[in-house]
């Protein structure tokens, strides 16, 4: 089976549609979460999103947006874009986020599918130490994670003796590229498809992922995008300028 692994789409509708046109053949959709939160396009990359299904976790960003938890916890920016997206988003797309169900899920044999980290949906899993923590204690091999918007993966051998970090680094970051990583049968991985609509890795090219259960291979994807028409929406909508600001710079 060939999943497209997407997450933190963000409300990026020019982010998300690039990805879906770049995107190979697939046979299922995992989306790992904050479907909204910061774009300009809450409504329609929840209809997209909803439209190519099939298997969901909840954000903290789909939480806030649709009142399931308070703001306290988002920095002033992001506060703000969760107010303006709770009041525009139609009424039945705020219940289909607040009924998103909460990570962990084990969508298939042996795959996991979380939005922060196994051990909790809002955990942020920055470095590699916290994820050899979660490797060391994981049930299921292979978990998809996404929240630090961060592409790459994390691994440990069975023997707990060697670990390691997959950076998918493109030499020269142009135009629609793809990194493929053949997994070991004898180790651990945590995946991290990187964020489609606001990427903060470095690279403002759109990410996801790819994966074959067949081969055993995980793809990483980054794909070029019209930022501009996104920048352009978010200030339209007066939501904060930095959020169009930082989507050039992916940070
Ligand atoms: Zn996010």
């Amino acid at each position: 089976m060939r999943i497209l692994i997407l997450s933190d789409i963000h409300a990026n509708l020019e982010a998300l549609e690039a990805c879906l046109a770049a995107a190979p053949a697939y046979d299922r959709v995992f989306n790992l979460g904050d479907i909204v939160g910061y774009g300009a396009n809450p409504n329609e990359v929840t209809t997209r999103s909803r439209e190519l299904g099939s298997v969901f976790v909840r954000g903290n960003h789909d939480k806030a947006c649709s009142g399931l938890t308070n703001l306290d916890d988002f920095n002033p920016v992001a506060a703000l874009a969760a107010m303006w997206t709770r009041a525009t988003l139609k009424q039945d797309h705020l219940s289909f986020l607040r009924e998103l169900p909460q990570g962990p899920i084990e969508p298939m044999d042996h795959l996991l599918c979380v939005h922060g980290s196994p051990r909790h949906e809002d955990e942020y899993i920055l470095h590699p130490r916290d994820a050899y923590e979660v490797l060391a204690h994981a049930e299921a091999p292979l978990p998809f994670f996404g929240h630090t918007h961060v592409q790459g993966a994390y691994w440990v051998d069975d023997s707990r003796e060697t670990e390691g970090v997959i950076e998918p680094r493109y030499a020269s970051p142009k135009g629609v590229q793809s990194m493929s990583f053949p997994l070991e049968k004898t180790a651990r991985y945590l995946v991290n498809p990187g964020s489609i609509g606001q990427p903060r890795d470095g690279d403002p090219r759109a990410a996801f992922a790819s994966y074959d259960t067949k081969e055993n291979v995980v793809t990483f994807h980054r794909v070029p995008y019209d930022i501009k028409t996104a920048q352009k929406k978010i200030i339209a909508s007066r939501l904060p300028e930095r959020l169009a600001t930082r989507l050039e710079e992916g940070r």
